[in-house]
Parts: structure tokens; sequence; C-alpha cells
């Protein structure tokens, strides 16, 4: 996704920048001069275990306030169940 923007989208006339995606989690890339970034492992880092909040929701990952427990497909389906909601497959 982010290196489709940095070829025909929003990253076309900038040599870098950040790709943000949320979906049932949340992931980031970042785009140097036409060429993605990549860490140890292939990917960028777990932004969305970054912790905003100590006693947070309990995450996937273990740990608790992680930014996709507040901002993720996760996240809107825990408060719906939350909030008495049921799930429809
Ligand atoms: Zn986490």
């Amino acid at each position: 996704m982010a290196l489709s923007e940095s070829w025909y989208g929003a990253g076309k006339y900038v040599d870098q920048f950040i790709s943000v995606k949320v979906g049932y989690g949340v992931g980031v890339a970042l785009i140097n001069n036409k060429q993605q970034i990549r860490g140890y492992t292939d990917g960028f880092g777990e932004f969305g275990h970054t912790k905003v909040a100590f006693d947070g929701p309990l995450c996937s990952c273990g740990n608790r306030g992680c930014i996709e427990t507040f901002s993720s497909e996760k996240a809107v389906e825990r408060y719906a169940e939350e909030q008495g909601l049921k799930k429809i497959v």
C-alpha cells in the first residue's frame, strides 16, 4: 500500500513519508526515495503495539494499552461487545 502511494498517490511528490494502515491491527511503513525501509525481520516495527495507556485494554500481544486496542477493527469489535451488541457473521 505504501509503495503504491509513493508511485501513484499522496507520496508521489515527496521523498520520504510514513504510511499508517488501520485494519484488524495497526501497521506502518516508512518510504525513503521510493524504497520501503525494512527492519531486521523484514517488517518495520510493531507500531500498533506502541503503548499509549498504562492500564488500557488487554492487547493480543499480551500487553495493555497498545494503540491498536483503541484504534482498529479489534477495538471496534471489543467496544461493540462491551455495549452489548452481538457480532453478525
Ligand atoms: Zn499490543
